[in-house]
């Protein structure tokens, strides 16, 4: 093949990128393409992180004798478009599992067929291809234990290096804007370098992972999210250390998460277990309250101050406060979910709506009468009342663990509501 277009997308990387490994392996000359979709809405903070990270992969491509094209538009016409005007046989992409995903790639196929170019898919947003490992007569997994068994035994591809070099053809097209912003924190750079950073803290994993106070996760999940680290990359560079199976079973629920939207592509508006009770409550100042980090409950306000503060929140602070919403409040998970996905940095469709269905009890794997105790959740995973103290100013003078209770404090703070309730309902 004389000339290959690779259409990015959630995969801004040049290590174990198969689409692009590919691609310079097949054609003499290759076109990195990214195209800003307006029919995908993002959070402010999810945008920036993403011109950071064109920033970075176009840097990397640079240095390797390539270059990016950022283009604005629907992906399928100009990515179309590029390849009639580079005179390219054909173009090439990761494989998603969105419903939005799917039906883009669905197109680009029909209208590569219609224009006799060759179109191809490649692995890489999960560790083991989404699909791919079936349980006996079944589309996919519905239990995690098992489906992390045959994870666990699968045999994952290999992880590829960067290309060492891409030539690209003399009428490479001009990017629409210059993606210049930023790539301190956002990018595979800055991705590998936390990678490497944060290895140190892999073997107390099992210790600290649910210490909200430590913040000793990885807080990869950006990265991950979009594509700045192969997640079987990741899989490789910690599998053989020294507590790695912890972290490793909680990068199998996210590929665990993506199998199921690829089969349920509805997880993110309907109940994904069939006949579970999914009738809510319809109180909008609890909504907002809770929004708003003012429930006066005040392990659950630090998890939405950080969420506000930070467009992240630890996994405990997402369980809990996601409990109290659906189980305390009684209200509906699709409200909550669509809240955290608005302000994440890792905000995910397989991940966030995947999760919030399971503590929900309408999802997969799930117990429906679960609920998180919150006073009973705070004085296990911040028994000192740091991660409070941290995110709650108007608490921030309570001594120890009195802060998880402030309506028993002799003079609670004036300024600290009162809890909307502590009763599950
Ligand atoms: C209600 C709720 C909503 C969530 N929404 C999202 C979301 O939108 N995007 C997202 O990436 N994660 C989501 N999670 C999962 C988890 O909270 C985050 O992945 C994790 O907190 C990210 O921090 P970390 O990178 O430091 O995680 P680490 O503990 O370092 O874990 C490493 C990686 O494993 C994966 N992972 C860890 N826990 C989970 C999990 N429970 N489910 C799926 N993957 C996991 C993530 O990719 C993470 O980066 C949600 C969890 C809950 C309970």
């Amino acid at each position: 093949m004389n000339v290959a277009v690779v259409l990015f997308t959630r995969d801004l990387r040049v290590h174990d990128n198969p689409a692009l490994s590919a691609s310079v392996r097949a054609a003499e000359h290759v076109v990195p393409l990214f195209v800003h979709d307006p029919a995908l809405p993002a959070a402010d903070n999810r945008r920036q992180f993403l011109r950071g990270c064109l920033a970075d992969l176009a840097s990397s491509l640079r240095s390797l004798g390539g270059d990016l094209a950022v283009l604005r538009g629907d992906p399928v016409r100009e990515a179309v478009r590029v390849a009639r005007a580079v005179g390219a046989e054909g173009i090439a992409m990761a494989a998603d599992v969105s419903d939005y995903a799917r039906g883009r790639e669905a197109r680009l196929a029909a209208a590569c067929a219609s224009e006799r170019l060759a179109f191809r898919t490649f692995p890489g947003v999960t560790v083991v291809a989404p699909g791919s490992l079936r349980p006996g007569g079944g589309s996919h997994y519905k239990v995690f234990t098992p489906y992390y068994r045959a994870w666990q035994a699968a045999s994952w591809r290999d992880v590829l290096g960067a290309p060492r070099r891409i030539a690209l053809p003399g009428n490479m097209p001009k990017s629409w804007f210059e993606s210049g912003a930023s790539a301190e924190v956002a990018g595979e750079s800055a991705a590998r370098k936390r990678l490497t950073a944060w290895l140190s803290h892999l073997q107390g994993y099992s210790e600290t992972h649910d210490d909200l106070a430590a913040d000793r996760t990885s807080r990869l999940s950006p990265y991950l999210h979009f594509g700045c680290l192969s997640p079987r990359e990741l899989a490789a560079r910690v599998h053989d250390r020294p507590g790695a199976e912890p972290f490793l079973r909680q990068l199998c629920w996210r590929d665990f998460y993506h199998q199921v939207l690829f089969a349920f592509p509805e997880l993110r508006r309907r109940a994904y277990r069939p006949g579970a009770e999914d009738r809510w409550r319809d109180e909008p100042d609890a909504l907002e309250a809770w929004k708003s980090a003012h429930t006066g409950v005040p392990i659950v306000d630090a998890g939405m101050r950080q969420l506000l503060a930070e467009g992240w929140m630890h996994n405990r602070a997402r369980l809990i406060t996601a409990s109290y919403l659906t189980k305390h409040l009684g209200l509906d998970w699709r409200a909550g979910a669509d809240h955290f996905y608005d302000l994440l940095l890792d905000g995910d469709v397989a991940n966030n709506y995947g999760n919030w269905q399971w503590v929900a009890g309408t999802g997969n794997d799930t117990k429906p009468y679960r609920r998180f105790n919150p006073l009973r959740q705070a004085s296990r995973f911040d028994p000192s009342g740091d991660y409070v103290r941290r995110y709650v100013p108007e608490l921030a003078s309570v001594p120890g663990k009195a802060v998880h209770a402030p309506w028993t404090l002799r003079k609670p703070p004036s300024n600290y509501p009162e809890p909307l309730t502590l009763d599950a309902r």
